[in-house]
């Protein structure tokens, strides 16, 4: 059944492997095994079924759990028998190693993304950017390609957090923004027995080489190139099947408690009350209108009112999130300043008005990532879609290419996938733009590779 799937698929990987890819390295991924390998390395943690093809699948794949061990194992095999020398880390980050030309010390030019999931997830973020890696290892192995300098393949561990939560952890602890400590103690969210340390035990995983960027103790790395889905519909929408990603917007999350005073709703006139909740509604649609104005996002995810809030009572107390997001920091800032000038007006506009104060939860800077790794991928594109088929962008989320971007030249490639839908069940990249995107991956590495060696002769 699985393999007449693959069958069906074939027709289109082909016509797209011969017409479309006239690639520069002379180099040629096999889209075709591409794809049946990230499918097969799904039948790792498939579930939430919601089709009759095979593929037709979601994933819950968390991070060391029992099929995150498996594939792990499995990827373990592969790069060894490609070879590659295979280092893990105290986090557990695999870093697997293809030796270059000239026999260089410097760190390796890295392919990285992640092989967990979240627990309603898909089939593409993350692992296609592991198995693109993959690929293009063995597309320069069987054609005895060798880049100059050392290349590699870095799988990530717990991107998600979602089983034990802290996103970007271990890229987190690696770039030194996230102490070890703090992450081997991060526990399951269904079962605080089991910690991240206690299932890297359990699995073999705690290596024995420092998890930092370090060289003395640590893995350095030269460069780090990620494929990523895009995960939002921002190439679909403009027709264009390669985003060149420069950076990642910066953002603040703050929480807003609105102060009020509980009364009856019966007997109580508009002008005699302190309504908490009108407040922050009015709130919560000013910061849309200004953030819409800005070019920028402003969300708010979570609203609570005290648990003894009743029908036939205004709520004494609401507290709200507020997310901003920009790629430039500068607007991040006049974002809140002016939210927070609207709220002072809000908050004396109903009844006898209310107070608020905040606090600043999260404050994470808008990244930018290297202009030669930017330019190496741009070089890619160029060459296989064209410019026009081509946009720059800035990711809307968060990757582990934004940590390892504190340490080494790093920069991402996205991908369009189905309606923009990701941490879903039914995420999907069709053969076509998982194929493109991974030749894009090998072409930048290949660029980038020639031109680090230009630039030390
Ligand atoms: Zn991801």
């Amino acid at each position: 059944m699985y393999t007449n799937t693959i069958g069906a698929l074939r027709a289109s990987t082909r016509r797209f492997s011969t017409s479309r890819v006239s690639a520069s390295s002379g180099l040629q991924i096999n889209s075709e095994r591409l794809w049946n390998t990230l499918h097969q390395t799904c039948e790792w943690g498939a579930t939430h079924r919601y089709g009759e093809n095979p593929t037709e699948t979601g994933m819950a794949r968390l991070t060391l759990n029992d099929d995150d061990a498996r594939v792990r194992q499995w990827f373990a095999g592969e790069v060894q028998k490609l070879g590659c020398s295979l280092s893990i880390d105290q986090m557990g980050n695999m870093f697997a190693k293809q030796a270059g030309r000239l026999g260089s010390p410097a760190p390796m030019i890295a392919m990285g993304s992640h092989l967990d999931t979240q627990p309603r997830g898909g089939r593409y973020d993350g692992i296609l950017g592991v198995m693109a890696a993959l690929e293009v290892l063995r597309t320069m192995k069987e054609n005895g390609f060798q880049t100059n300098f050392d290349v590699g393949v870095v799988n990530w561990t717990n991107e998600e957090g979602a089983r034990f939560p802290k996103s970007m952890c271990s890229s987190g602890v690696w770039a030194g923004a996230i102490p070890i400590q703090k992450a081997w103690d991060l526990r399951d969210i269904h079962d605080s027995s089991v910690t991240l340390r206690s299932e890297l035990e359990r699995h073999g995983y705690l290596g024995d080489i420092a998890c930092s960027s370090d060289p003395a103790t640590g893995y350095p790395l030269g460069a780090h190139f990620e494929l990523h889905i895009e995960q939002g519909p921002i190439l679909p929408e403009n027709n264009r099947s390669i985003g060149v990603v420069r950076g990642a917007q910066g953002y603040r999350w703050l929480t807003m408690t609105v102060h009020g005073k509980d009364a009856h709703t019966g007997t109580t006139p508009f002008s005699a009350r302190q309504d908490p909740l009108l407040a922050s509604s009015r709130m919560i649609a000013a910061s849309h209108d200004i953030a819409k104005k800005h070019d920028a996002l402003a969300s708010t995810g979570i609203i609570k009112v005290p648990s003894n809030a009743s029908t036939n009572t205004v709520s004494s107390q609401v507290t709200f999130t507020l997310d901003i997001r920009h790629p430039q920091d500068s607007v991040v800032y006049a974002v809140q300043d002016e939210c927070l000038k609207a709220f002072e007006a809000i908050a004396s506009q109903d009844g006898k008005g209310v107070s608020f104060d905040w606090t600043l939860d999260t404050d994470s800077p808008a990244v930018k990532f290297d202009d030669d790794c930017v330019a190496s991928i741009q070089a890619a594109a160029d060459k296989l879609v064209g410019r026009e088929q081509s946009m720059l962008m800035t990711s809307g989320a968060g990757h582990d290419t934004v940590y390892t971007s504190q340490h080494c030249p790093s920069a991402m490639i996205f991908v369009p996938c189905r309606d923009g839908v990701s941490h879903h069940p039914t995420e999907y990249c069709s053969p076509q733009d998982c194929a493109l995107g991974t030749q894009a991956l090998l072409e930048a590495v290949v660029h980038y590779d020639q031109s680090r060696a230009e630039k030390e002769k």
